[in-house]
């Protein structure tokens, strides 16, 4: 009965928080989509004061001592899986986490940041590194003094990377990479030795509105449920989910680039059906959402690359592009239009980077992230550094430091630890489609007859519906039973692109 008594009230304050998380979510949403620019002064200000209320929650006395209460009636009877069980120790894992930061550093940090982003924005349009490196040197010392406040750690990069990826530890993530390294750099360079693959028919021009309705009827085909989301424009595309019921993602169009909408979508997509995929009974609770940025990015980048740019994905959606841009793509055929989506290309900017040049645009940030945090890299000395890595893992230098080291926003942000995330889920993606293909057989034939159910109902099943419930790497093990790989990842590279470019 007590412990009973204490669950309630412990889930009443979760749903309390919830709730002011997903109305900041509404708020930020808005900024991106339909908020006018003078009302950002005001937007900014609102958005703080619910940082600030469910800071004051969370971190209250009551919070701590309810997680206490629960810690020592609770977790001994109770099943350590049961939902329950679960949801203890993961409040207990974020209750830790706020309160080791001292209030000081979170507010020193907050101005700093918010400082320099706005330095870094000028640096980046002026190309001039040399505006950012004092903002960037200060955020550099107080994230190695974060790291320290979760002391003793293997490696100070550790409780970084554990900000986006829980459990994950840097050890893993450089052997990973070896791996990556190993295999990566040298089928892009077979790849840059064989003729170029056409592509240029993307670029003609294609209306808008019909893009927009084109992606519209694609993502509800596959299982996007229009009555538990929207799809609104926005400068940069994202997903963001105030309720499994309320799902919402964001596409960018360009007039003369289909492959921005079709990409761009159907990555968001993959966003945001995992959101969407959760089970209804976790909504408001910390589990109601994705476990992490890997697992997330598996997603996203599964529906996008894995089936959004198979040769069995178009076998089927040509046809229907096709009828809604008859004179665009006359001349197209649907092997055309698969091989100048995958066409692959090294360029300077991560954001528009291919399948086969996306992983090592991470890893030049890795190795640089820990250079820094353990002092073999100065930041004066990071321009170079880049580039350097830029010419050796990808064999072009930046002409300037806007399309090189200042062209992300992470660092001015303080988000040191997340980038690597993005090929995480890169080398997830493949190793979850390989499970999948086990239990389901050939995945091609499901998607050449336009039939998504059976995936979509494979990764509700072994990921989707457990939301944030297990640990990320628990979720790895459960949907495709081993720890996390690179060479399915590179064993489809190599396999789909010594087929494209003829190696
Ligand atoms: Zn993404």
């Amino acid at each position: 009965m007590e412990v009973t008594k204490t669950l309630d009230r412990f889930k009443a304050l979760l749903y309390q928080l919830n709730d002011l998380r997903t109305a900041s979510s509404v708020l930020g949403w808005d900024q991106e989509t339909y908020m006018p620019p003078k009302g950002v002064e005001a937007r900014s200000r609102q958005i703080a004061t619910l940082a600030r209320m469910g800071h004051e929650l969370f971190t209250s006395p009551e919070m701590g001592e309810l997680i206490q209460n629960l810690e020592d009636t609770g977790l001994p009877q109770w099943d350590p899986d049961s939902d329950e069980a679960r949801l203890v120790r993961l409040v207990r894992y974020y209750y830790d986490k706020q309160t080791k930061v001292p209030g000081d550093w979170v507010q020193a940090f907050s101005k700093l940041t918010s400082e320099a982003r706005v330095v870094w924005r000028e640096a980046r349009a002026r190309a001039d590194f040399n505006l950012f490196r004092p903002y960037l040197e200060r955020i550099v010392d107080m994230v190695r003094e974060y790291a320290n406040f979760f002391a003793p750690y293997v490696h100070i990069y550790d409780p970084l990377l554990d900000n986006y990826e829980r459990g994950m530890k840097t050890a893993q993530v450089r052997a990973l990479f070896q791996r990556v390294r190993e295999r990566q750099p040298r089928l892009l360079q077979r790849i840059l030795e064989r003729p170029q693959v056409d592509n240029a028919f993307l670029h003609r021009y294609y209306d808008p509105q019909k893009q927009r309705e084109l992606i519209q009827r694609m993502v509800a085909h596959i299982g996007f449920d229009l009555e538990r989301g929207r799809i609104d424009l926005s400068t940069h595309p994202f997903t963001t989910s105030f309720s499994v019921n309320d799902v919402r993602f964001t596409i960018r169009i360009k007039e003369n680039d289909l492959s921005e909408v079709l990409s761009g979508g159907l990555h968001e997509m993959g966003h945001a059906l995992y959101e969407q995929g959760v089970d209804p009974k976790y909504d408001g609770l910390p589990f109601g959402h994705g476990v992490s940025l890997g697992v997330h990015e598996s997603q996203s980048r599964l529906w996008e690359n894995l089936v959004g740019r198979s040769r069995a994905f178009w076998a089927y959606f040509f046809p229907v592009v096709q009828r809604v841009f008859p004179e665009n793509l006359k001349d197209i055929t649907p092997e055309d239009f698969y091989r100048g989506l995958n066409r692959v290309e090294p360029s300077f900017i991560r954001v528009e980077a291919d399948e086969v040049t996306y992983n090592l645009h991470i890893i030049l940030r890795f190795e640089l992230e820990i250079a820094l945090l353990t002092d073999e890299l100065q930041v004066a000395d990071l321009p170079a550094a880049w580039n350097e890595k830029m010419k050796a893992y990808l064999g072009v230098t930046p002409p300037d430091d806007a399309k090189g080291v200042l062209q992300d926003i992470h660092w001015s942000q303080g988000s040191f630890g997340y980038f690597p995330t993005y090929a995480l889920g890169n080398l997830l993606s493949a190793q979850i489609w390989r499970a999948m293909a086990r239990d389901l057989g050939n995945l091609d034939d499901f998607m050449r007859k336009g039939e998504f159910q059976p995936l979509l109902g494979w990764l509700q099943e072994r990921i989707y519906r457990h939301g944030n419930k297990f640990e990320p790497q628990e979720i790895v093990q459960m949907a495709t039973g081993e720890t996390i790989q690179a060479d399915p990842y590179l064993d489809y590279l190599e396999a789909k692109y010594g087929d494209i470019y003829g190696l």
